[in-house]
């Protein structure tokens, strides 16, 4: 089989142990024997949203997640703001208009993080609005807002629902939905729940809850008031993903494993690792507030990055992320989500290098002999322990 090594922010790296999970027979989701599993697997979840309410797992990608929680809370004709601060923002923006609300945008220039400040503005201008909508991290540009100062922004507006789009950040740092007072919470299976795509999971607060009773959007297989009466009775309205769910039991396990805090840690240390080496290679960060989710290279100006990406893609078999939009061809998104390990990491660094030698020549990079070795020892001091075991 080939070797793949996809170190994109989503679909990532799948862990052995989710493999085996997904490679089981099939079975019916109307048995006792699936009811257990998934009511394990939603009652595990509720760790890595940090909450008491119930959660969901739906079967569509996290866009569908997304469109759940707008139909599920909101009414025809409310208003909203929405932070806009790229591709994802953008999606909440055409959501909401698609699904008749009033939109006040808020636009971030890419690369930046949203000011609490401004939002405060906002709404206090605009006491009609009903619900503001963001992103965690937002994936085209590396960006992770504020959460926390947002959600104390909120206090002053208990008619404000807050939406969050965490699918590149729940499950890889800390969101801690009650305690943020967040009203609608999204994640992804390919991103930062370690699987592939087609689960999107997700909870609602109990004032969106409350909210739901009077929404007056059409919604049909998105309605989550049926999803929740099914749960409660240990099974899903539809028929279940009994194959990503299985897997998705395994992967929460891998998360709980050593502790959540732990797995958290993981994927900032491979975000430390790679912010470092963009110093050492005289590249800058895109982000001024980076994720710990992705990592986003600004490429040296004049350089062909969808020809950079693809070399290193075709040349090594790594799989990375360029630009959208205004960012095309000018940036590299490497994501740390995922099934990673120390020699990978490694191996992204060399294949980076040697790609900025062939597609930036005016580049000053540091000589092959001197980075090689900083990055070895760079690698030594992050993950001393893999390195131990490879020597022996
Ligand atoms: C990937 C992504 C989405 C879209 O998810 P799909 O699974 O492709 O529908 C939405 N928001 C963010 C922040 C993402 O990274």
């Amino acid at each position: 089989m080939k070797r793949y090594n996809v170190l994109a922010p989503g679909p990532v790296n799948l862990h052995p142990r989710v493999m085996e999970a997904l490679s089981l027979p099939m079975i019916h989701h109307r048995t006792p024997e699936f009811d257990v599993i998934l009511n394990r697997t939603l009652t595990k979840l509720k760790g890595v949203f940090q909450t008491q309410q119930p959660c969901f797992a739906l079967t569509a990608t996290g866009s569908g997640g997304m469109e759940a929680l707008f139909v599920t809370c909101l009414s025809v004709g409310e208003e909203i703001l929405v932070v806009n601060s790229g591709k994802f923002g953008e999606r909440w923006v055409s959501m909401a208009k698609v699904f008749g609300m009033k939109v006040h945008e808020l636009t971030v220039p890419w690369g930046q993080a949203v000011d609490p400040k401004v939002i405060a503005e906002i709404l206090q201008k605009n006491p009609q609005i009903r619900a503001l909508a963001t992103q965690a991290t937002e994936t085209s540009t590396g960006v992770a807002h504020p959460l926390k100062e947002i959600s104390t922004v909120l206090k002053n507006h208990p008619e404000v629902l807050l939406l969050v789009d965490g699918i590149t950040a729940l499950g890889a740092y800390s969101i801690p939905m009650d305690e943020l007072n967040i009203d609608g919470l999204v994640g992804g299976s390919q991103k930062a729940f370690m699987l592939p795509a087609g689960l999107t999971l997700l909870s609602l607060s109990e004032k969106a809850w409350t909210r739901a009773e009077t929404s007056n959007i059409p919604k049909f297989y998105f309605d989550l008031r049926k999803e929740k009466a099914a749960n409660k009775n240990g099974e899903t309205f539809f028929s279940s993903n009994v194959t990503l769910i299985r897997a998705l039991d395994v992967a929460l396990d891998l998360m709980f494993e050593n502790g959540l805090d732990k797995h958290f840690h993981e994927i900032h240390h491979r975000a430390e690792f790679t912010r470092l080496q963009a110093g050492h290679l005289g590249l800058s960060l895109y982000s001024k507030a980076p994720s710990n989710t992705l990592t986003v290279y600004q490429l040296p100006e004049g350089v062909d990055g969808q020809k950079l990406r693809l070399h290193i893609e075709k040349e090594f078999g790594i799989t990375l992320m360029g630009g959208q939009d205004q960012a095309k061809g000018k940036i590299l998104r490497i994501g740390h989500m995922g099934y990673i390990l120390p020699h990978q990491q490694l191996e992204l660094m060399l294949a980076i290098y040697d790609s900025l030698k062939v597609f930036a020549p005016n580049h000053a990079l540091p000589d092959k002999e001197r980075y090689f070795q900083t990055l070895r020892e760079d690698i030594l001091r992050f993950w001393p322990s893999s390195v131990d075991r490879s020597t022996k």
